[in-house]
């Protein structure tokens, strides 16, 4: 009987482990994951033209392994490289390491599936280009406006997220968002 209701609880718990996020993905997402984010990607987004948007030519945070040699890397590693070497640069801007960060990003293809997803959640009109939600601990964006500095800001949002045992006031959190990504580049 105990062992039974160890298993029910063990159950329950693990269930709880399962980002929010997951139950509402269906087969016409494609999915990867970094070490510091699982990405959720629309069929119809194109990956290629994702990671062209993502530019870090400028930086030098980001050293793709194997650039020299003749190796032939997937979109999704190259993505997957980028994205941990922004996550980790905020880190860096902030001098903020929560312990297991991770982060989920939903893509969509334009703004139309952004604003529903947002809609779906808040039931009221969405007015921003992409943004972090604390309880899903995912960020949502577009193929259309997907670019270093809005993962930067993004990413910036979870790290301060999980940081801060108790929040600073939202003011705060946009103040230190934007810090990390006006400071990217530097
Ligand atoms: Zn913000």
């Amino acid at each position: 009987m105990r062992l039974r209701v160890g298993v029910i609880l063990l159950t329950i718990f693990v269930l709880s482990l399962i980002p929010e996020a997951a139950y509402s993905q269906d087969e016409e997402w494609s999915i990867f994951s970094s070490r510091f984010c699982t990405v959720f990607y629309k069929k119809e987004v194109d990956l290629d033209r994702l990671n062209r948007r993502i530019n870090l030519r400028f930086s030098d945070f980001y050293n793709p392994r194997g650039y020299t040699k003749k190796v032939d890397f997937s979109t999704e590693d190259l993505l997957s490289g980028k994205l941990d070497a922004i996550f980790s640069r905020v880190q860096d801007i902030l001098d903020m390491y929560p312990s297991r960060a991770h982060v989920t990003v939903n893509v969509y293809k334009n703004r139309k599936g952004l604003d529903t997803a947002y809609e779906g959640i808040f039931h009221e009109p969405n007015t921003a280009k992409s943004f972090y939600i604390y309880k899903t601990n995912t960020i949502y964006t577009t193929e259309r406006v997907i670019s270093e500095a809005i993962l930067a800001h993004e990413m910036a949002h979870c790290i301060i997220d999980h940081y801060f045992v108790i929040l600073p006031p939202r003011k705060i959190q946009e103040m230190l968002a934007v810090y990390a990504d006006v400071h990217l580049k530097d």
